[in-house]
Protein backbone atom coordinates (compact mmCIF):
# COMPACT_ATOMS: atom_id res chain seq x y z
CA UNK A 1 0.00 0.00 0.00
CA UNK A 2 1.37 3.27 -1.04
CA UNK A 3 -0.67 6.24 0.69
CA UNK A 4 -0.62 9.48 -0.67
CA UNK A 5 0.86 11.54 2.69
CA UNK A 6 2.30 9.72 5.53
CA UNK A 7 3.52 12.01 9.00
CA UNK A 8 6.89 12.24 9.45
CA UNK A 9 7.77 11.01 12.71
CA UNK A 10 11.26 11.78 14.07
CA UNK A 11 13.73 9.93 16.59
CA UNK A 12 11.65 8.54 19.14
CA UNK A 13 14.97 8.33 21.60
CA UNK A 14 15.29 12.26 21.23
CA UNK A 15 11.45 12.92 21.53
CA UNK A 16 11.80 10.79 24.77
CA UNK A 17 14.53 13.44 25.87
CA UNK A 18 12.13 16.44 25.50
CA UNK A 19 9.48 14.45 27.33
CA UNK A 20 11.51 14.12 30.30
CA UNK A 21 11.96 17.40 30.37
CA UNK A 22 7.99 18.02 29.97
CA UNK A 23 7.90 15.69 33.06
CA UNK A 24 10.75 17.37 35.07
CA UNK A 25 9.13 20.89 34.86
CA UNK A 26 5.62 19.92 34.80
CA UNK A 27 5.01 22.85 32.68
CA UNK A 28 2.51 21.62 30.42
CA UNK A 29 1.10 24.33 28.25
CA UNK A 30 1.13 28.51 28.81
CA UNK A 31 3.67 29.43 26.45
CA UNK A 32 6.18 26.73 28.32
CA UNK A 33 9.98 26.89 27.39
CA UNK A 34 9.83 24.48 24.94
CA UNK A 35 6.95 27.20 22.99
CA UNK A 36 9.16 29.50 23.63
CA UNK A 37 12.78 27.62 22.54
CA UNK A 38 10.13 26.41 18.72
CA UNK A 39 9.35 30.43 18.44
CA UNK A 40 13.04 31.23 18.77
CA UNK A 41 14.22 28.46 16.47
CA UNK A 42 11.68 29.12 13.51
CA UNK A 43 12.17 32.75 13.07
CA UNK A 44 15.77 31.73 12.89
CA UNK A 45 15.43 28.68 10.34
CA UNK A 46 12.81 31.22 8.52
CA UNK A 47 14.23 34.25 8.90
CA UNK A 48 11.56 36.09 10.15
CA UNK A 49 10.51 38.31 13.63
CA UNK A 50 6.78 38.52 15.03
CA UNK A 51 6.27 34.58 14.78
CA UNK A 52 3.35 33.34 17.03
CA UNK A 53 3.01 29.57 17.40
CA UNK A 54 -0.50 28.45 17.79
CA UNK A 55 -2.69 25.56 18.40
CA UNK A 56 -3.68 25.16 14.63
CA UNK A 57 -3.55 26.92 11.43
CA UNK A 58 -7.59 27.47 11.04
CA UNK A 59 -6.90 29.31 14.39
CA UNK A 60 -3.82 30.75 12.94
CA UNK A 61 -5.78 32.37 10.20
CA UNK A 62 -8.88 33.34 12.35
CA UNK A 63 -6.70 35.31 14.89
CA UNK A 64 -4.58 36.91 12.68
CA UNK A 65 -8.23 38.08 10.91
CA UNK A 66 -9.26 39.29 14.90
CA UNK A 67 -5.72 41.15 14.78
CA UNK A 68 -5.98 42.87 11.64
CA UNK A 69 -9.85 43.78 12.97
CA UNK A 70 -10.93 42.43 9.28
CA UNK A 71 -13.66 41.12 11.18
CA UNK A 72 -15.59 44.33 12.11
CA UNK A 73 -18.32 45.30 9.97
CA UNK A 74 -18.66 47.71 7.80
CA UNK A 75 -21.92 49.86 7.72
CA UNK A 76 -23.64 47.30 9.67
CA UNK A 77 -23.07 44.57 7.46
CA UNK A 78 -20.43 42.07 7.00
CA UNK A 79 -16.85 42.23 5.96
CA UNK A 80 -15.87 40.82 2.78
CA UNK A 81 -12.48 39.53 2.07
CA UNK A 82 -11.49 38.65 -1.58
CA UNK A 83 -10.01 35.09 -1.32
CA UNK A 84 -9.21 32.32 -3.68
CA UNK A 85 -11.39 29.02 -4.61
CA UNK A 86 -8.14 26.33 -5.69
CA UNK A 87 -7.86 25.89 -1.59
CA UNK A 88 -7.96 23.54 0.88
CA UNK A 89 -11.75 24.22 2.96
CA UNK A 90 -10.04 26.01 6.14
CA UNK A 91 -9.19 29.02 4.11
CA UNK A 92 -12.53 30.26 3.44
CA UNK A 93 -14.34 28.07 6.09
CA UNK A 94 -12.18 30.67 8.54
CA UNK A 95 -13.58 33.46 7.00
CA UNK A 96 -17.36 32.60 7.20
CA UNK A 97 -16.84 31.36 11.12
CA UNK A 98 -15.77 35.34 11.97
CA UNK A 99 -18.19 36.78 10.07
CA UNK A 100 -16.76 37.55 7.06
CA UNK A 101 -17.80 37.49 3.81
CA UNK A 102 -15.81 35.24 1.04
CA UNK A 103 -15.89 37.16 -2.05
CA UNK A 104 -14.09 34.31 -4.56
CA UNK A 105 -11.78 35.88 -7.51
CA UNK A 106 -10.51 33.07 -10.03
CA UNK A 107 -6.84 31.68 -10.09
CA UNK A 108 -4.36 32.28 -12.89
CA UNK A 109 -4.92 28.78 -15.19
CA UNK A 110 -0.84 28.25 -15.08
CA UNK A 111 -0.08 29.62 -11.63
CA UNK A 112 -3.19 28.05 -9.96
CA UNK A 113 -2.60 30.95 -7.16
CA UNK A 114 -5.32 34.00 -6.97
CA UNK A 115 -5.44 36.18 -10.73
CA UNK A 116 -4.44 39.64 -9.22
CA UNK A 117 -6.19 40.95 -12.18
CA UNK A 118 -9.14 38.92 -10.83
CA UNK A 119 -9.20 41.17 -7.65
CA UNK A 120 -9.75 44.61 -8.59
CA UNK A 121 -13.78 43.85 -9.81
CA UNK A 122 -14.19 41.85 -6.91
CA UNK A 123 -13.56 45.26 -4.45
CA UNK A 124 -16.89 46.53 -3.17
CA UNK A 125 -17.16 49.15 -0.28
CA UNK A 126 -17.75 46.40 2.22
CA UNK A 127 -14.26 45.07 1.64
CA UNK A 128 -11.37 44.91 3.52
CA UNK A 129 -8.75 42.42 2.91
CA UNK A 130 -7.73 40.41 0.62
CA UNK A 131 -6.55 36.29 1.55
CA UNK A 132 -4.06 34.82 -1.18
CA UNK A 133 -2.90 30.96 -0.69
CA UNK A 134 0.53 30.57 -2.05
CA UNK A 135 -0.64 26.72 -3.37
CA UNK A 136 1.41 24.04 -3.47
CA UNK A 137 3.86 26.74 -2.01
CA UNK A 138 4.15 28.31 -4.94
CA UNK A 139 4.48 31.74 -4.33
CA UNK A 140 1.62 34.44 -5.19
CA UNK A 141 2.29 37.48 -7.58
CA UNK A 142 3.18 39.25 -4.42
CA UNK A 143 4.16 42.74 -5.34
CA UNK A 144 1.00 43.10 -7.89
CA UNK A 145 -1.16 41.84 -4.59
CA UNK A 146 0.30 44.47 -2.34
CA UNK A 147 0.26 47.26 -5.39
CA UNK A 148 -3.92 46.44 -5.10
CA UNK A 149 -4.05 46.61 -1.48
CA UNK A 150 -2.02 49.70 -1.20
CA UNK A 151 -3.97 51.41 -3.49
CA UNK A 152 -7.53 50.20 -1.55
CA UNK A 153 -6.67 50.33 1.56
CA UNK A 154 -7.00 46.62 1.97
CA UNK A 155 -5.36 44.30 4.93
CA UNK A 156 -3.52 41.02 2.81
CA UNK A 157 -3.09 37.76 4.58
CA UNK A 158 -1.26 35.15 3.32
CA UNK A 159 -2.56 31.54 4.19
CA UNK A 160 1.22 29.81 3.90
CA UNK A 161 -0.11 26.72 4.84
CA UNK A 162 1.74 25.08 2.05
CA UNK A 163 4.38 27.50 2.48
CA UNK A 164 6.78 26.27 5.10
CA UNK A 165 10.58 27.64 4.32
CA UNK A 166 9.82 28.69 0.55
CA UNK A 167 12.21 31.48 -0.23
CA UNK A 168 11.13 34.44 -2.89
CA UNK A 169 14.07 36.09 -3.85
CA UNK A 170 16.49 35.00 -0.89
CA UNK A 171 14.20 36.02 1.52
CA UNK A 172 11.42 34.28 3.62
CA UNK A 173 7.71 33.97 1.21
CA UNK A 174 6.22 34.99 5.00
CA UNK A 175 7.54 38.46 5.27
CA UNK A 176 4.63 39.31 2.40
CA UNK A 177 1.48 40.65 3.82
CA UNK A 178 0.52 41.91 6.70
CA UNK A 179 0.42 38.32 7.77
CA UNK A 180 1.11 35.50 7.16
CA UNK A 181 -0.33 31.96 8.52
CA UNK A 182 1.13 28.03 8.63
CA UNK A 183 0.00 25.06 9.10
CA UNK A 184 2.00 22.25 10.72
CA UNK A 185 -0.66 20.09 10.46
CA UNK A 186 0.96 16.17 11.09
CA UNK A 187 0.92 16.06 7.38
CA UNK A 188 2.11 18.84 6.67
CA UNK A 189 5.90 19.44 5.55
CA UNK A 190 6.96 20.00 8.92
CA UNK A 191 4.41 19.14 11.72
CA UNK A 192 4.30 20.01 15.64
CA UNK A 193 0.99 17.28 15.01
CA UNK A 194 -1.86 19.72 15.14
CA UNK A 195 -0.44 23.52 15.62
CA UNK A 196 0.37 25.94 13.15
CA UNK A 197 1.96 29.57 13.64
CA UNK A 198 1.33 33.40 12.23
CA UNK A 199 3.81 35.50 11.11
CA UNK A 200 3.15 39.32 11.46
CA UNK A 201 4.73 42.23 10.02
CA UNK A 202 4.27 44.51 12.84
CA UNK A 203 5.07 44.32 16.49
CA UNK A 204 2.04 45.60 17.87
CA UNK A 205 -0.23 42.99 15.76
CA UNK A 206 1.63 40.50 16.99
CA UNK A 207 1.83 41.87 20.50
CA UNK A 208 -2.25 41.90 20.01
CA UNK A 209 -2.43 38.47 18.81
CA UNK A 210 -0.75 36.76 21.93
CA UNK A 211 -3.38 38.38 23.73
CA UNK A 212 -6.03 36.77 21.88
CA UNK A 213 -4.48 33.31 21.99
CA UNK A 214 -4.70 33.72 25.69
CA UNK A 215 -8.42 34.83 26.56
CA UNK A 216 -7.63 38.72 26.47
CA UNK A 217 -5.68 37.82 29.90
CA UNK A 218 -2.82 40.76 30.65
CA UNK A 219 -2.48 40.00 33.69
CA UNK A 220 -2.85 37.74 36.71
CA UNK A 221 -6.51 40.33 37.47
CA UNK A 222 -6.92 41.86 34.56
CA UNK A 223 -8.46 41.00 31.18
CA UNK A 224 -8.72 42.93 27.54
CA UNK A 225 -11.05 42.13 25.19
CA UNK A 226 -12.46 38.91 24.21
CA UNK A 227 -9.58 36.67 23.46
CA UNK A 228 -9.60 32.75 22.85
CA UNK A 229 -7.80 29.80 23.67
CA UNK A 230 -5.56 29.01 20.82
CA UNK A 231 -2.21 28.22 22.71
CA UNK A 232 -0.08 25.35 21.74
CA UNK A 233 1.26 23.06 23.98
CA UNK A 234 4.62 21.59 25.24
CA UNK A 235 4.61 18.19 23.64
CA UNK A 236 3.63 19.45 20.13
CA UNK A 237 6.82 22.06 20.55
CA UNK A 238 8.88 19.10 21.14
CA UNK A 239 7.52 17.32 18.37
CA UNK A 240 8.32 20.39 16.69
CA UNK A 241 11.45 20.92 17.88
CA UNK A 242 12.58 17.17 16.67
CA UNK A 243 11.26 17.77 13.04
CA UNK A 244 13.01 21.18 12.97
CA UNK A 245 16.15 19.36 13.61
CA UNK A 246 15.70 16.74 10.92
CA UNK A 247 14.13 19.41 8.01
CA UNK A 248 16.88 19.61 5.92
CA UNK A 249 16.54 15.67 5.49
CA UNK A 250 12.96 15.95 4.86
CA UNK A 251 12.88 18.39 2.58
CA UNK A 252 15.77 16.97 0.43
CA UNK A 253 14.26 13.86 0.27
CA UNK A 254 11.04 15.50 -0.94
CA UNK A 255 12.84 17.24 -3.43
CA UNK A 256 14.63 14.27 -4.67
CA UNK A 257 11.02 12.83 -5.28
CA UNK A 258 9.32 15.81 -6.61
CA UNK A 259 12.31 16.27 -9.23
CA UNK A 260 11.71 12.16 -10.26
CA UNK A 261 8.36 12.35 -10.69
CA UNK A 262 9.04 15.83 -12.84
CA UNK A 263 11.37 13.69 -14.89
CA UNK A 264 9.57 10.70 -15.33
CA UNK A 265 6.04 12.85 -16.49
CA UNK A 266 7.20 15.75 -17.99
CA UNK A 267 5.62 16.32 -21.44
CA UNK A 268 2.68 13.99 -19.93
CA UNK A 269 0.93 16.22 -17.23
CA UNK A 270 0.87 19.80 -16.63
CA UNK A 271 3.33 21.04 -13.56
CA UNK A 272 2.15 24.45 -11.99
CA UNK A 273 4.09 27.07 -13.42
CA UNK A 274 6.43 28.35 -10.74
CA UNK A 275 6.84 31.85 -9.58
CA UNK A 276 10.64 32.99 -11.02
CA UNK A 277 12.95 33.41 -7.70
CA UNK A 278 10.84 31.13 -5.99
CA UNK A 279 12.24 28.09 -4.18
CA UNK A 280 10.48 25.17 -3.75
CA UNK A 281 9.92 22.90 -0.57
CA UNK A 282 8.04 19.98 -1.89
CA UNK A 283 4.72 19.86 0.09
CA UNK A 284 2.70 18.64 -2.66
CA UNK A 285 3.43 16.61 -6.01
CA UNK A 286 0.17 17.75 -8.29
CA UNK A 287 -0.45 17.10 -11.58
CA UNK A 288 -3.22 18.32 -14.38
CA UNK A 289 -4.53 16.03 -16.52
CA UNK A 290 -6.00 16.59 -20.23
CA UNK A 291 -9.57 16.29 -19.08
CA UNK A 292 -12.15 14.57 -15.89
CA UNK A 293 -12.20 11.49 -17.32
CA UNK A 294 -8.39 10.70 -17.83
CA UNK A 295 -8.27 11.70 -14.01
CA UNK A 296 -10.55 9.73 -12.61
CA UNK A 297 -9.23 6.46 -14.72
CA UNK A 298 -5.39 7.54 -13.58
CA UNK A 299 -7.26 7.55 -9.86
CA UNK A 300 -8.46 3.67 -10.97
CA UNK A 301 -5.39 2.21 -12.27
CA UNK A 302 -3.46 3.84 -9.46
CA UNK A 303 -6.09 2.17 -6.72
CA UNK A 304 -6.11 -1.42 -8.50
CA UNK A 305 -2.67 -1.58 -7.55
CA UNK A 306 -3.27 0.15 -3.66
CA UNK A 307 -1.68 3.35 -4.86
CA UNK A 308 -3.85 6.47 -2.97
CA UNK A 309 -3.39 9.83 -5.02
CA UNK A 310 -5.74 12.53 -4.02
CA UNK A 311 -8.31 15.16 -5.96
CA UNK A 312 -6.68 17.79 -4.05
CA UNK A 313 -8.07 20.54 -4.13
CA UNK A 314 -11.85 19.51 -5.18
CA UNK A 315 -14.10 20.76 -5.57
CA UNK A 316 -13.70 24.31 -6.50
CA UNK A 317 -15.26 25.81 -2.88
CA UNK A 318 -17.20 28.60 -5.06
CA UNK A 319 -19.27 24.85 -5.94
CA UNK A 320 -20.01 24.72 -2.48
CA UNK A 321 -23.29 25.86 -1.63
CA UNK A 322 -22.41 26.49 2.55
CA UNK A 323 -19.74 29.20 1.46
CA UNK A 324 -20.29 31.12 -1.31
CA UNK A 325 -22.60 30.70 -4.47
CA UNK A 326 -22.04 34.07 -6.04
CA UNK A 327 -19.18 34.30 -7.91
CA UNK A 328 -17.93 31.56 -10.14
CA UNK A 329 -14.64 30.92 -10.92
CA UNK A 330 -14.46 28.81 -13.95
CA UNK A 331 -10.46 28.44 -14.20
CA UNK A 332 -10.94 26.94 -10.33
CA UNK A 333 -13.86 25.12 -11.30
CA UNK A 334 -12.00 23.75 -14.33
CA UNK A 335 -8.50 22.68 -12.74
CA UNK A 336 -10.44 21.44 -9.48
CA UNK A 337 -11.59 18.92 -12.16
CA UNK A 338 -8.75 17.67 -13.81
CA UNK A 339 -6.23 17.87 -10.79
CA UNK A 340 -4.60 15.17 -8.59
CA UNK A 341 -1.69 15.28 -6.11
CA UNK A 342 0.75 11.75 -6.23
CA UNK A 343 1.82 10.05 -3.16
CA UNK A 344 4.37 12.20 -1.55
CA UNK A 345 6.25 11.93 1.86
CA UNK A 346 10.09 11.38 2.90
CA UNK A 347 10.49 7.71 3.02
CA UNK A 348 8.41 7.54 -0.40
CA UNK A 349 11.51 4.67 -2.06
CA UNK A 350 12.62 5.68 -5.76
CA UNK A 351 11.41 2.65 -6.86
CA UNK A 352 7.51 3.64 -5.44
CA UNK A 353 7.92 6.60 -7.31
CA UNK A 354 9.09 4.52 -10.50
CA UNK A 355 6.19 2.32 -10.10
CA UNK A 356 3.45 5.32 -9.69
CA UNK A 357 5.15 6.48 -13.10
CA UNK A 358 4.56 3.41 -15.05
CA UNK A 359 0.71 3.21 -13.88
CA UNK A 360 -0.01 7.14 -15.06
CA UNK A 361 2.25 6.33 -18.64
CA UNK A 362 0.64 3.54 -19.41
CA UNK A 363 -2.98 4.76 -18.83
CA UNK A 364 -2.10 7.75 -20.79
CA UNK A 365 -0.70 6.03 -23.58
CA UNK A 366 -3.24 3.23 -24.05
CA UNK A 367 -5.84 6.13 -23.81
CA UNK A 368 -3.90 7.91 -26.95
CA UNK A 369 -3.39 5.16 -29.03
CA UNK A 370 -7.56 4.15 -28.62
C1 LIG B 1 -3.76 22.52 6.25
C2 LIG B 1 -4.33 23.82 5.76
C3 LIG B 1 -5.04 24.70 6.59
C4 LIG B 1 -5.50 24.33 7.97
O1 LIG B 1 -4.54 24.03 8.85
P1 LIG B 1 -4.85 23.12 10.15
O2 LIG B 1 -3.56 23.16 10.88
O3 LIG B 1 -5.20 21.76 9.65
O4 LIG B 1 -5.98 23.76 10.89
C5 LIG B 1 -5.42 25.93 6.08
N1 LIG B 1 -5.17 26.28 4.81
C6 LIG B 1 -4.54 25.46 3.96
C7 LIG B 1 -4.27 25.91 2.56
C8 LIG B 1 -4.11 24.19 4.39
O5 LIG B 1 -3.51 23.35 3.54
Amino acid sequence: MIPVTKPYLPSREKLDKYIDGIYGRNWLTNNGPLVQELTRRLEEYLGVENLLLVSNGTLALQIAYRALEINEPVNGRSAEAITTPFTFVATSSSLKWEGIEPVFADIGSDTWCLDPNNIKPAITSQTKAIIPVHVFGNACDVEAIEGIANENNLKVIYDAAHAFGVQYKGESLLKWGDAATLSFHATKVFHTIEGGAIVFKRKKDFEKAKLLISFGITGAETIEGIGINAKMNEFQAAMGLCCLDEIESILSSRLRIIEQYKEKLDGLVTFPVWKPQTSQNGAYQPILLDSQETCVEVISNLTKQKIFSRRYFSPSLDELEEISIEHISQTSRDISKRILCLPLYSELSNSDVELICSIIQITLNTKGNL
